[in-house]
């Protein structure tokens, strides 16, 4: 259905404006106007209240989604002084019951993982169909969970609660036991540390090791991560991953005491790839070697990760227990986030700029500068200047060459 809609016209590269009646419901009351999808970007236009119309490009939207319930939402980059962190949201509801199917393909080829596909596009030939409960906070909805060659699709009789997830659309599944899947996506959450969004399922079927491990296989491999259980380190974040999980290991921090030193001496060292930040510089700059260093933002341990990040990869932060002050255990948390992101990135002095400034941050910087070049994105203000100055000072190398 979706792919008979023909947006672009044949030949001439010209995409048309879809355009679609639209309600901006207020605190009281609500105005109507036009939704208008163009070359460019997303306008609303506003025929009442001249002041509630705006106009996104496409490289400024954060997100968008079109779900098939008629709800829309935009969040960009733009981020409100007043609250920090959080970004500037539209809402918007739609009367067109097409709306979704027709919108979805273009947002689609635009955005890439931008797009939150609320549309359900039942999966070719599923691997495998789950009958599942789609658990919120308050009830849950009934559905049927499956897993496609691409995506993970979620269909419930509850409007607005089906979903699609294509795998470059979710961050990583986790599970607690064979009757429960956790599905953690790019969509924004409500709450902090909001780039990521867990939906939970109950499954009324098991999920089998083989599904479960071939699934997570797949969005690894949508990222660009081949990960092999055995196998030479041949690409260097396996070796550096390798080499973290040695250093873990090393008394340095393995034991209490841990002693501060130059990070040019010592088994760090002993790193082969030249290019490979050493992981005790990183240390040295992040916490100052003090395993229970926390920061105003709430970053805690020697590789001061978030509760977001640390949870992401692996560690347990809640009320009663916090693994990012435990050496061994957040090295290694830390060394498969780096790990992931020069999956991302490929590159150490964009990883090291991620891992200081947020991935996402990262990725805009690259995308607004047309760059991958770290000293270049510098250079032209696209990054935080806390970041400028975080990558050199980790890469001494670099930094030394430089002056
Ligand atoms: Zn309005």
């Amino acid at each position: 259905m979706r792919l008979l809609i023909g947006l672009i016209i044949a030949g001439a590269g010209v995409v048309a404006a879809q355009s679609y009646e639209a309600r901006h419901d207020h605190i009281r009351g609500h105005c109507t106007g036009k939704l208008t999808f163009d070359e460019q970007g997303v306008s609303f236009e506003s025929a009442t209240e001249q002041k509630h119309s705006w106009k996104v490009s496409y490289l400024d939207a954060r997100q968008i989604q079109a779900l098939d319930s008629g709800e829309f939402r935009l969040l960009t980059y733009k981020d409100r002084k007043w609250r920090l962190g959080a970004d500037r949201e539209y809402k918007l509801r739609v009367a067109d019951p097409q709306f979704a199917a027709q919108v979805s393909p273009m947002l689609e080829n635009r955005l890439e993982r931008r797009f939150v596909a609320g549309l359900v596009e039942k999966a070719a030939s599923p691997l495998w169909e789950i009958p599942a409960k789609h658990l919120l906070r308050f009830e849950g909805t009934e559905g049927v969970l499956s897993a496609g060659e691409d995506r993970v699709v979620y269909k419930s009789d509850r409007l607005g609660d089906s979903r699609t997830w294509f795998f470059s659309d979710i961050d990583h599944i986790s599970r607690s036991d064979l009757y429960e899947l956790t599905i953690t996506t790019y969509e924004r959450a409500r709450s902090h540390y909001g780039d990521r969004k867990d939906f939970n399922f109950r499954l009324k079927q098991p999920i089998s090791e083989q599904q479960y491990d071939d699934l997570w296989r797949r969005i690894e491999k949508s990222k660009g991560l081949e990960v092999s259980a055995a196998g030479p380190a041949t690409d260097p974040f396996l070796a550096l991953h390798q080499s973290l999980e040695k250093a873990a290991g090393r008394p340095l921090w393995a034991a209490a005491g841990l002693q501060p030193g130059p990070a040019s001496q010592g088994p760090a060292r002993t790193l082969t790839l030249p290019a490979v930040p050493d992981p005790r510089r990183i240390i040295q700059v992040e916490s100052q070697f003090n395993p229970r260093a926390i920061s105003p933002k709430g970053a805690r341990g020697l590789w001061q990760l978030t509760p977001g990040t640390a949870r992401r990869f692996g560690l347990r932060v809640d009320a009663h227990d916090d693994e990012r002050v435990d050496p061994a255990r957040s090295t290694r948390a830390a060394t498969r986030y780096l790990a992931y992101l020069h999956g991302l990135f490929g590159d150490w002095r964009l990883v090291l700029a991620a891992y200081n400034a947020g991935e996402s941050r990262v990725l805009r910087a690259i995308e607004h500068g047309g760059t991958r070049d770290f000293y270049e994105l510098s250079r032209r203000g696209l990054l935080p200047e806390e970041t400028r100055r975080y990558v050199p000072a980790v890469l001494t190398e670099e930094k030394e060459k430089r002056q």
